[in-house]
């Protein structure tokens, strides 16, 4: 008989072999420098079209200064949970000022977006009540509501008239939440509809946008904002600083007694150490240049314009869509896996999105573009794209 360990190795292995032949098998490369505009691996310079960083504020200088100026002031690391003395001077300032920003009472910094997701869901409903969420919705939410206790179901892509069948008959307190921008589709959630369908239903609406702070809306106020909604409508707002911020974390705005009640009861706020002060100091610094530099938005916004627009008449399959994130359809995933290759030889990073991350049968290129991006860059993308993607995909 085989060693438990052995036993383990075997029973691993086969899975991993049988993700193998499906073209699913996911690994890493290293990166031997800062995320950017170029990124250098294996000693090879490669354009980069898939990160987060969509406002290129990752290496900026001014982040690591401001990162580097906290550290020397208050450490490196928070010591501690919030709710003993972990919570310093840069956490306290940094939700000031979003909270500011996003003219809500408080926000309430969560050591990164999963961690928000699940802690906000367990907060806020349990057995007895209802979740409802988009069928796209980021796996954090999915497992956020798994997590809660409480009865929970996914209504189809965008679907607010499913949405609002599923929640008349709902029990106990009513969460729906969606994505504001879908992260692997880059399409918006029906914000106004879904606000609507939440008032008339007696549901409470949190939208995660992720995507959308920083990039939408007056000021990168975020999607919600950008559909004219506040926080009468989305009294749950739900934000990470880990892409269009160039930092990390997450944070939920609204009421004080949200806040408050999420502070005495979201596990995931209270039960791990506060984000390093250096994270809370850059991704101050980087809220005041997304203020200040609305050139940024600016230009990624026209980029994503562009590609999309002149992707389709390459007759690419590329959905219209107004964000950062442009998906080139392809479906099956070694196609998708051989393609992605095809371009990182012509020097072009572009991630293969792949089942489980998007339905079967879906995969798909997920171009990201960035404020770091120049018009040249993604013309050079286009260029490789109608080269390497196979004519029975147009
Ligand atoms: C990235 C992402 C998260 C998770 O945020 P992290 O800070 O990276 O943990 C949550 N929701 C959405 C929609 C995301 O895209």
């Amino acid at each position: 008989m085989s060693s438990p360990r052995q036993a383990l190795t075997d029973a691993l292995a086969a899975g991993l072999a049988q993700r193998a032949d499906q073209g699913l098998l996911r690994g890493r490369r290293v990166l031997q420098g800062a995320q950017g505009r170029l990124v250098t691996i294996d000693g090879v310079d490669l354009l980069n079209f898939s990160s987060n960083d969509y406002l290129g504020l990752a290496a900026d200088p001014r982040l690591a200064e401001a990162a580097a100026t906290t550290a020397a002031r208050y450490g490196s690391g928070a010591g501690a949970a919030h709710l003993l003395n972990g919570h310093s001077a840069p956490h306290h300032e940094l939700e000031e000022a979003l909270a500011a920003h996003l003219g809500r009472a408080r926000a309430l910094l969560f050591s990164s977006g999963y961690m928000a997701n699940l802690g906000v869901v367990q907060a806020l409903v349990g057995e007895g009540d209802t979740v409802a969420q988009d069928r796209l919705d980021h796996a954090s939410l999915l497992d956020a509501a798994r997590l809660s206790g409480a009865r929970y179901g996914r209504y189809p892509h965008r679907d607010v008239d499913a949405l609002a069948k599923r929640i008349t008959r709902a029990q106990g307190r009513r969460l729906v939440c969606t994505d504001g921008v879908f992260s692997m589709d880059g399409d918006l959630a029906p914000l106004p509809e879904l606000a609507a369908a939440c008032a008339t239903h007696s549901a409470v609406l949190m939208v995660d946008d992720a995507h959308g702070f920083g990039v939408l809306g007056a000021d990168g106020a975020g999607s919600v904002a950008a559909a004219g909604l506040g926080a009468d409508e989305v009294p749950v707002l739900m934000a990470t600083l880990g892409k269009a911020l160039g930092s990390a974390g997450a944070f939920v705005a609204g009421d004080a007694a949200l806040i408050d009640h999420l502070l005495n009861h979201a596990r995931s706020y209270i039960y791990t150490t506060a984000m390093p002060p250096p994270v809370a100091g850059a991704a101050l610094c980087a809220l005041g240049i997304m203020r200040a530099e609305p050139e940024r938005r600016s230009h990624v916004l026209a980029l994503a314009e562009r590609f999309g627009a002149a992707a389709r008449q390459l007759g690419l399959s590329v959905p219209v869509g107004t964000t950062p994130i442009q998906p080139v359809l392809i479906g099956d995933s070694h196609t998708c896996t051989q393609v992605a290759e095809a371009l990182l030889e012509r020097g072009l990073l572009v991630p293969a999105i792949r089942p489980p991350t998007v339905p079967a049968g879906a995969a798909r290129l997920r171009i990201s573009l960035s404020a770091a991006h120049t018009d040249a860059d993604v013309d050079r993308l286009l260029g490789a794209l109608d080269a390497v993607v196979p004519d029975a995909l147009r």
